[in-house]
């Protein structure tokens, strides 16, 4: 690409191009960098980024990602296991891309189907950490409001380059998590979800992100105009996770295995839009077309994964076990001020039983303690001779102050 001095007529817009502008001289002709750009956005599927450098992935052992799994995510012992191999998995497959004796290991992006609040995000977050890889969240339903809906599912690869610090090549080697894709699901005549067929534009819109291709992403977001610079991003080697809590899928479930048969029935007609841990448990991939979401993007995404609802068990445990435990968060941030902060073991107890009542998931703790928490994280810092703040039972009903001593 030459700098001209003088004046040429670009052969095929024809506007007249000084030194300002690059233009490629060719046999009797001449094409300006606009022209080459828009070219370049007509064959986008053909045009490939630069060979990447070499891949590096932490990649560890299944066992090994399922251990650190443990240290965050409690439960969920099916998710975890399913998660450690099919990353493990991923990752040897562009670790190895080379084939000798022609098996080419297919792309494994993960499906992920549980209730609100039961740790998709965490988990797939927490894999991205793990492995440290870049890791971007995006949500589906951000896509329905789109009039164009290819350039909005560019933005997804958008937030992958960004946590990648531009970093194209490591960003190619990423983990998006696509969170509410049960929303993005075609109007079916079996379940009351109020979708337009917009829904189908949208997935198939994804659909090419999610098989592997060479997206043409705007570095500022937004849409696409023409003379815009773009980022080219192969999408093949990334691992896409999509998540849902697909409320009301027990009435396909039910329907496919037999009335009754694995006991949420009828019930389950009144109670639309609460799946069970059963209904989780017997689900396939067949649900989840017959759910709305094309076939084509059910096929992309072969592994399912599905998560239990959180007993009040669990909810213990998460309160007090993992790492970044919120108990252990609050303690920190009390010791700062030399005070010592404890909870009552009924208190946690009836934290996590009102979490349970609230179907919010584990989501819902941290709200339901900052809302016991507030005045005495407000006072304390500014009261003398303070060395211990006890949350009790009733404290956490309200019917009394936490103590503080
Ligand atoms: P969703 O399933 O709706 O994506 P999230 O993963 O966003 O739920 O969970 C919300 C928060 O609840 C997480 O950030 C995490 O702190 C906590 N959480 C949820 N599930 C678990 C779990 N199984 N173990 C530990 N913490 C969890």
């Amino acid at each position: 690409m030459a700098k001209n001095e003088n004046k040429v007529n670009c052969s095929f817009c024809g506007r007249s191009v000084g030194a300002e502008i690059r233009v490629i001289a060719g046999m009797g002709a001449f094409i300006c960098e606009d022209c080459v750009r828009a070219a370049y956005d007509i064959f986008d599927d053909i045009v490939k980024p630069p060979e990447t450098a070499e891949i590096k992935v932490d990649l560890r052992k299944p066992k090994e990602i399922k251990k650190i799994l443990d240290e965050y995510v409690i439960g969920q012992e099916r998710a975890k296991v399913a998660l450690s191999v099919a990353v493990y998995n991923h990752y040897q497959r562009i670790l190895h891309p080379e084939s000798d004796d022609g098996v080419e290991i297919q792309k494994s992006n993960i499906l992920l189907v549980g209730p609100t609040g039961s740790g998709k995000t965490y988990l797939a977050s927490t894999l991205a950490k793990i492995l440290d890889v870049p890791f971007a969240i995006a949500d589906a339903t951000t896509l329905t409001e789109a009039g164009y809906v290819g350039e909005d599912v560019e933005n997804i690869l958008l937030k992958l380059i960004q946590a990648a610090d531009f970093d194209v090549a490591r960003a190619e080697k990423g983990i998006i998590y696509i969170d509410e894709i049960d929303k993005i699901a075609r109007k079916s005549e079996n379940v009351s979800i109020t979708r337009d067929v917009s829904g189908e534009g949208v997935q198939q819109a994804l659909l090419k992100i999610l098989e592997g291709t060479v997206a043409n992403v705007p570095p500022k977001g937004g849409r696409k105009h023409p003379g815009q610079e773009f980022i080219p991003i192969d999408t093949k080697n990334i691992l896409f996770i999509c998540g849902g809590s697909f409320d009301g899928i027990a009435q396909i479930v039910e329907k496919r295995i037999g009335g009754g048969s694995i006991g949420f029935g009828n019930k389950l007609k009144e109670n639309l839009g609460h799946n069970t841990g059963a209904t989780y448990a017997k689900l396939e991939n067949h649900d989840i077309s017959k759910y709305g979401l094309i076939p084509e993007i059910v096929g992309r995404l072969p592994i399912l994964v599905t998560l239990d609802p959180l007993g009040r068990e669990e909810m213990l445990d998460i309160l007090t076990t993992p790492k970044n435990a919120l108990v252990k968060q609050y303690q920190k941030l009390f010791g700062f001020d030399g005070v010592k902060l404890t909870f009552e073991q009924d208190a946690l107890e009836r934290i996590a039983e009102l979490t349970v009542e609230k179907k919010t998931g584990a989501r819902g703790l941290r709200s339901i303690i900052e809302d016991v928490m507030t005045d005495v994280m407000f006072e304390v810092p500014s009261m003398d001779n303070v060395s211990e703040v006890t949350i009790t039972k009733a404290s956490v009903d309200k019917t009394e102050k936490p103590k503080v001593s």
